[in-house]
């Protein structure tokens, strides 16, 4: 009998609609928090097994997106239970609430993570770094867009009407 692993096409509705609730409960920790409002799950075997929100402006990293803060958790997880990476990344799917930017798409296809779900888009707004054809760039994987997609683009947009804390302050002219 073939072992049943949580990747495949015919994950439940109201599965991913779960793992998507969680998912946007992060993206909106991020916002109150005033970072770019993404938020993700990695799900192997029904098991969250690495989880993330945009943190670029509290640890002052322009790479930490939430994919990839996901990511390392996903990796001390292998690390941890004592199991292969390569065969618990091919087996995950990956729920978040915006597309992967170029950066993030192209670090999920090294792990072969399956996306099931504009700015920076790697998944076809801009580059596709999901399908092209870069065999020395692991493997393409597939996207589902659009769940709750209304939503998350209104966070995006009162991410962005929002001043940035950061951003330096503008100089004022003595004349
Ligand atoms: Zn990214």
């Amino acid at each position: 009998m073939e072992t049943k692993e949580g990747r495949s096409g015919d994950t439940a509705v109201e599965d991913i609609e779960t793992w998507m609730d969680k998912a946007f409960d992060m993206a909106k920790d991020a916002l109150q928090n005033g970072e770019v409002p993404v938020g993700c799950l990695m799900v192997y075997n029904s098991e969250v097994v690495g989880k993330g929100r945009n943190e670029v402006n509290e640890t002052k990293n322009a790479t930490r997106h939430a994919e990839m803060v996901a990511l390392d958790e996903l990796l001390n997880w292998c690390h941890s239970s004592n199991l292969d990476v390569s065969r618990v990344s091919r087996n995950t799917v990956l729920y978040v609430t915006v597309e992967p930017c170029v950066m993030c798409a192209a670090a999920l296809r090294l792990l072969s993570i399956l996306d099931l779900n504009e700015r920076f888009g790697g998944c076809g707004s801009i580059l596709d770094v999901s399908s092209a054809d870069l065999p020395q760039t692991g493997n393409t994987f597939k996207c589902v867009s659009g769940h709750r997609a209304g939503e998350a683009v209104e966070m995006l947009k009162t991410f962005y009407k929002q001043e940035n804390p950061n951003a330096p302050k503008p100089k004022t002219r003595k004349d």
